[in-house]
């Protein structure tokens, strides 16, 4: 081993960059966030290449005299804190004077400032070596020029990814700021294309320059005043669920923070209605004292600590509650659901442990609807249903009736009504034949395909040559949803078989729609699958206008139940309008 020794300034400045700039996404990162610290109220980013090539940021902040931009350099140099009393109450994005080291020991600097008007400073540093430093023309506030990262370490730049690549996750790191700060100006520029231009405008329309303006419509403004917290911001509806995540923003005091416990906070609120791997989008800030939470903790200031996380999580959860309030509404059980975690199956099972005495009211119901019973699943399905009900029978307290005896009335051959012992509900009987038909023909892609039925006069149904090319493609899927279909003749198939869940003669049409939508897109991917499922659905459900005996009503209402989502319609549509005795009582004047 070598005897101990001092390591040069330029290598330890090399090591920090090490934590600090992990690619061009991350000098962004620590560059915007010295500008905001700065006061700036424009700010303007321009790479090339993924930022791999060049960056440059701009801003109109304070600025730096000659002295202040040279030592702004040295490790450690900060304008932000003096002593251990300010560590813990840091107001400042950046503390920790390692930044701008760190990205000029890996990098080709150029850095202009002025903190008056013409009296600019220009400092050059090429792999932590100063070139030169001398007097420029330069207007207020500050300008950084980061060339080739990691040309002095080519194992780092090894890592670095396709500029495409790059360009996403700097597009993600500068959305985080917009969203931050929609009072700033931003203006964003990838090759000379603009990616994002914005004014300095309110949270609302921010979110609207970013995501576009009917993303609005799907917004719930969230404000919560708690001592010592204040949240505000806003969370989306169902319409804003996606399947990844990405769009779950939560602002403390100006700082993103990644918490899984504060996103399962607002996930929560959502009770049943959100499934696993389902996402809604948020913009929430908290704004809290900033010695109940430590921002000391990663180098890249991604992590913090909070005094206390569970009363925050609290806070978070009653806010979006309240916010989601009217997409709540339409749950008609709602303390038991609260006990209920999100997408957690183990809990509906305990429920359904601790029920397993009270007498389970829809057993072995007919179901001429459809015998659904055949797949595996279907136990599942009806575990899930009584629990269901069952959670909703228990919640009643006043009467001791259960839906499963009450009469389902069925008014204007339209809607479906009952009694629970809260009020009652209002289901509409299409939409919640939708549901069912959708998830079943979903469940049966991946299993064993659902029921099919033989058809009296199969029916011949001819198509143009390349349809009738692409619908070859298309059957394997038809025949898992229960389609019996054979070559018939030229560029003509004949229907043997139809699923036995479907209204007599919408066979046809449900064909047609799904070879149409697959001509267009030409694409079997799960969104096409979705919508294979969805025009059956939508094409084979009762419709308004159907007249439905007692047995179809109680097996739509129970097969309902059993959904996943029994809530709303594959669209986004309430299916069950929730009306309590409370709100009766409150129109009739009753108090
Ligand atoms: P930190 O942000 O942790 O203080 P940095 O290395 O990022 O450390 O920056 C060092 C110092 O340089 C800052 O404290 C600030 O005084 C100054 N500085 C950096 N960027 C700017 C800017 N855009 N405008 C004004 N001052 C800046
Ligand atoms: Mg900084």
């Amino acid at each position: 081993m070598a005897k101990i020794h001092q390591l040069p300034t330029k290598l330890i400045n090399q090591i920090a960059a090490g934590e600090v700039i992990e690619r061009p996404a991350s000098i962004i990162k620590e560059l915007i966030e010295n500008s905001i610290d700065a006061n700036s109220t424009k700010i303007t980013i321009d790479v090339e290449d993924g930022g791999q090539k060049s960056i440059q940021i701009s801003d109109n902040g304070i600025g730096m005299s000659a002295s202040e931009l040279e030592l702004a350099f040295e490790r450690h140099a900060t304008s932000k804190i003096n002593n251990q009393k300010d560590l813990e109450n840091i107001h400042t994005l950046g503390f920790r004077g390692e930044a701008l080291p760190s990205i000029a020991s890996v990098s080709q600097v150029v850095a202009r400032s002025a903190a008056k008007n013409n009296e600019g400073t220009e400092i050059v540093i090429h792999g932590g070596e100063t070139k030169s430093i001398e007097p420029v023309a330069h207007n207020n506030g500050t300008y950084f020029q980061v060339k080739n990262i990691f040309f002095n370490v080519p194992a780092r730049r090894k890592f670095l990814k396709k500029p495409d690549t790059e360009f996403k996750l700097i597009t993600e790191t500068i959305r985080k700021f917009m969203i931050a700060f929609p009072k700033i100006a931003f203006r964003f520029t990838n090759n000379g294309k603009v990616v994002f231009r914005t004014q300095s405008e309110s949270l609302e329309n921010r979110l609207q320059s970013i995501y576009g303006s009917e993303f609005s419509n799907n917004l719930l403004a969230v404000n919560l005043e708690k001592e010592p917290y204040s949240i505000s911001g806003f969370v989306g509806n169902l319409t804003t669920l996606r399947k990844r995540p990405g769009a779950q923003y939560l602002i403390i005091n100006g700082r993103h923070v990644k918490d899984r416990l504060l996103n399962s906070a607002v996930f929560s609120s959502y009770r049943s209605l959100l499934s696993r791997g389902e996402y809604p989008f948020f913009a929430l800030f908290i704004d809290m004292p900033t010695d109940l939470i430590d921002v000391n903790v990663h180098p890249a200031k991604l992590e913090v600590r909070f005094q206390n996380e569970w009363q925050i999580y609290h806070v978070i959860k009653s806010a979006t509650i309240t916010a989601l309030k009217d997409v709540l509404s339409v749950i008609p059980d709602f303390n038991q659901f609260q006990q209920q975690s999100f997408n957690d199956e183990a809990s509906t099972s305990q429920l359904q442990f601790q029920n397993q005495n009270t007498n389970f009211p829809i057993e072995k119901a007919p179901r001429p609807l459809a015998n659904l019973d055949s797949h595996n699943s279907a136990d599942i399905d009806l575990n899930r249903a009584h629990s269901r009900v069952e959670t909703m029978v228990n919640t009643e307290t006043i009467q001791d009736v259960n839906i499963a005896n009450n009469t389902i009335w069925q008014i204007h051959n339209k809607y479906l009504i009952t009694e629970i012992r809260s009020g009652l509900v209002i289901i509409d009987q299409h939409v919640a034949h939708e549901r069912i038909l959708f998830e079943s023909a979903k469940k049966a892609f991946d299993g064993h395909g659902l029921p099919s039925q033989a058809l009296l006069f199969p029916q011949t149904v001819q198509f143009q040559p390349d349809e009738y090319s692409a619908l070859l493609d298309v059957i394997p899927y038809l025949h898992k949803i229960g389609f019996k279909l054979r070559e018939f003749g030229e560029n003509t198939i004949i229907i043997e078989g139809t699923p036995s869940d479907i209204h007599w003669g919408s066979e046809r049409e449900v064909l047609v729609d799904i070879m149409d939508n697959y001509s267009q897109f030409k694409e079997l991917d799960a969104s096409f699958l979705d919508h294979i499922a969805s025009t059956y659905a939508c094409k084979g459900a009762v419709k308004a206008g159907d007249a439905l005996s007692p047995e179809e009503r109680r097996n739509l209402v129970d097969r309902l139940f059993a959904t996943e989502h029994p809530y709303y319609c594959p669209h986004g549509r309430p299916i069950i309008v929730n009306l309590s005795m409370e709100e009766l009582d409150k129109r009739f004047e009753r108090h």
